[in-house]
């Protein structure tokens, strides 16, 4: 069997994206300790489960041998899973008073009041849903194009409790990883001071790319 056959189906190679700022830019908010191993050492973590699932999905299909099928799709769930959030998340933060923090403005602005009746209210519903979730999880902004709205979700892990055709325009990662350095068990104080490392104006381009 030629090198060509060991694989079946052209393979991505997901790669860390670099951070849009420094490891301690979203100081005092989140310390810079915390998102260095978050980034360097969680997040990388993903992006290699996720090439080797796919790899060895590839070689599963040119054995023929598919006795790990059910093992192979839940990792190829829970990497990509951690690998989507976790770009979207650091790319929907910025350091408070240079583009983060504050409040969305806009169309983002008008969708949300439209949706929750005020800015207050999503937060106050979106602070509650990232504070109840389960374990590790995320708290999620979503857009719903069937009938074009946001709604807010909770996800189990990175890939449980799924919205069907929903996208995600902005999350906070409430593993015990995300904040446990600086914040200990007091998960509410975190997700208040992450408000403040917000990058609306990217959130509000996730948005308008979303609808369309
Ligand atoms: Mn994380």
């Amino acid at each position: 069997m030629s090198t060509e056959n060991d694989s079946l189906g052209a393979l991505t190679k997901h790669t860390l994206p670099e951070l849009p700022y420094g490891y301690d830019a979203l100081e005092p908010f989140l310390d810079k300790e915390t998102m260095e191993l978050h980034h360097s050492k969680h997040h990388q973590g993903y992006v290699n489960g996720l090439n080797g699932a796919e790899a060895a999905l590839a070689k599963a299909r040119a054995n023929g041998d598919f006795g790990l099928i059910q093992h192979l799709s839940r990792q190829l769930a829970f990497h990509f899973g951690g690998h989507y959030l976790h770009s979207m998340f650091w790319a929907t933060m910025a350091p408070n008073g240079s583009g983060g923090g504050g409040e969305p403005t806009g169309a983002l602005a008008d969708k949300i009041n439209e949706d929750f009746g005020g800015f207050e209210a999503f937060q106050n519903q979106f602070s509650a849903a990232a504070g109840a979730v389960e374990g590790s999880g995320w708290g999620l902004l979503h857009y719903r194009p069937v009938d074009n709205r946001l709604i807010i979700c909770q996800a189990e892990n990175q890939h449980k409790v799924a919205q069907w055709g929903a996208t995600p325009i902005l999350g906070v990662d409430v593993w015990e990883h995300a904040y446990y350095l600086k914040y200990q068990n007091r998960r509410p104080e975190y997700i208040k001071a992450w408000w403040n490392v917000v990058n609306w104006s990217a959130v509000a381009d996730r948005l308008k790319s979303a609808q369309g």
